[in-house]
């Protein structure tokens, strides 16, 4: 019989489980379930007694690794929780989050107990054993893995499922003692762009791609590049949008071209840059070239504003093309979002 061990992470308030946890904690009963398996969720936070009360009604057993030492995340004391974790529920399977904290962790946890991390599970599915699904080479090859080696470890993506909703009843925690090796590190503090800063939001709803159009000579003879950029963080921050960006764009700053501050690398989106899942994307000032479009592919509504009416968006890529000026559509949406 397989056991099947969920592990989780407290988030930054340290009393509430993250997101992408919960939705590893849905997986692990749905999964449970299906393959007959003892359910065990272990938790690593300062202080998870208040984070465990979201488990209740999963039915499962659940670990507790508590102390200062688990406040903020640090390789070897999260890998040595997550190994203490595994040992006490001797276990076969385990679920983790593809949280920054576990994705750092989970393959040499696995590497410690001779066991083999799969990272990027999307999908998990039930026939004769557990098969999951991930994606190779950008997306293009879906694969289905199954594996005979014990323990395994599936790093499922954050996104893919919905979170565990805390049924009624009350959970009973059993703390687990970790010994902990001699610590390197000292985690001093966390410097992070403040929340308006930071314009990558896997959150959002909406996905605002900005394009080279956005810093070439406009209709004046001119560069408009401040004004594109104030468009764009206007409604970034009206729309609590998330902001990509198309190569040519990012790629500017070496050629010593105007570029837009808000915009690094980071920000790109296509076959060398990010697939992000988003409910909605609005493209603005891009041409819609297959290996920009291709980071589209988890976008379930796509709309474009470009001033090319044979763009690559008005070839069949995008549900809605606008044929206009996105200095002007831009300006006149903030001002409607402003009203709102
Ligand atoms: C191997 C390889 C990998 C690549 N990987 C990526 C990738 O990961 N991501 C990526 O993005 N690209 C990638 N590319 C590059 C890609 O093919 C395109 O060159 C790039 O996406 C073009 O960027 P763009 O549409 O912003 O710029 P442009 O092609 O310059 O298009 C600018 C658009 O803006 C429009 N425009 C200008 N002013 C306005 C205005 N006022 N209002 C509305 N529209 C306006 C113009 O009409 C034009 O359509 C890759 C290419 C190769 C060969």
């Amino acid at each position: 019989m397989e056991n099947l061990l969920v592990l989780t992470h407290v988030d930054e308030s340290g009393a509430a489980l993250t997101k992408a946890s919960l939705e590893s904690v849905a997986a692990g009963v749905e999964f449970a379930g299906a393959l007959g398996a003892a359910l065990v969720i272990g938790i690593v936070g300062a202080n998870p007694d208040a984070a465990a009360g979201t488990l209740a009604g999963t039915g499962a057993r659940v670990l507790t690794i508590a102390g200062e030492a688990f406040a903020q995340a640090r390789y070897a004391s999260d890998a040595a929780a997550c190994k203490a974790l595994c040992r006490a529920a001797e276990a076969t399977i385990v679920f983790a989050p593809a949280s920054s904290r576990f994705a750092r962790v989970i393959p040499g946890v696995a590497y410690r107990l001779g066991g083999f991390a799969d990272t990027h599970i999307t999908a998990l599915a039930k026939s004769e054993t557990l098969e999951a699904t991930r994606w190779f080479y950008r997306q293009r090859i879906e694969a289905v893995v199954k594996r005979e080696t014990r323990p395994w470890f599936l790093l499922l993506e954050g996104g893919t499922r919905a979170a565990w909703v805390a049924g009624a009843g009350e959970i009973q925690s059993e703390t687990i003692a970790v010994t902990l090796p001699e610590m390197r590190s000292t985690v001093s503090g966390t410097r992070a762009p403040k929340q308006d800063e930071q314009t990558i939001r896997p959150e959002a709803k909406i996905l605002l791609v900005a394009g080279a159009g956005w810093t070439k000579k406009q209709a004046d003879g001119q560069v408009h590049a401040a004004e594109a950029e104030s468009l764009i963080l206007g409604f970034l921050r009206s729309a609590d949008a998330s902001l990509g960006s198309s190569k040519s764009l990012v790629d500017q700053g070496g050629e010593n071209q105007t570029v837009l501050k808000v915009m690094s690398h980071l920000n790109q989106i296509g076959q060398t840059g990010s697939t992000p899942r988003h409910a909605k994307g609005l493209s603005t000032c891009c041409h819609g070239e297959e290996p920009h479009v291709v980071g589209w592919r988890f976008i379930n509504e796509r709309r474009a504003i470009s001033l090319d009416p044979n763009c690559g968006w008005a070839r069949g890529k995008a549900d809605v093309v606008y044929v206009a000026d996105a200095f002007k559509v831009m300006a006149k949406v903030n001002a409607l979002l402003a009203e709102k």
